[in-house]
């Protein structure tokens, strides 16, 4: 997992895309730790790999700039599998993530109602 900085990209962009690198990592940590009976720190093959896919769509995602999260994108590049797999693990991870992460959290949640309003300004026009 490099930092990637793309070219043109500003500082705050890059630390976005690290931002959600992050906490889509610890939520699949939470996942496997839960699910799979892996120990904290560890990822079975299954979540590894949806960790890294999720490294790279973050890291290729051209869209850093205006959106909050994958999971609000409306363009929405995850394979279907891996898309279904991420909703589960975000489904079970997100409210979790309150304790263990509080400020993250609450700054996603912030994040997400502000661009949800900003979404439906768009609609409406
Ligand atoms: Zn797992």
């Amino acid at each position: 997992m490099g930092n990637v900085r793309k070219r043109g990209e500003s500082a705050r962009v890059a630390a976005k895309r690290e931002r959600e690198k992050r906490m889509v990592g610890e939520m699949i940590a939470l996942w496997c730790h839960a699910k799979h009976g892996t120990r904290r720190g560890e990822l079975c093959t299954e979540c590894a790999e949806l960790a890294a896919y999720a490294c790279q769509r973050s890291d290729r995602c051209p869209f850093m700039e205006e959106k909050t999260f994958c999971s609000n994108c409306r363009v929405h590049c995850y394979r279907p599998e891996m898309r279904e797999k991420i909703r589960e693990v975000m489904r079970f991870a997100g409210p979790r993530m309150i304790f263990h992460h509080p400020v993250a959290a609450l700054r996603h949640v912030y994040e997400t109602q502000a661009e949800r309003r900003r979404m439906r300004c768009e609609e409406a026009q």
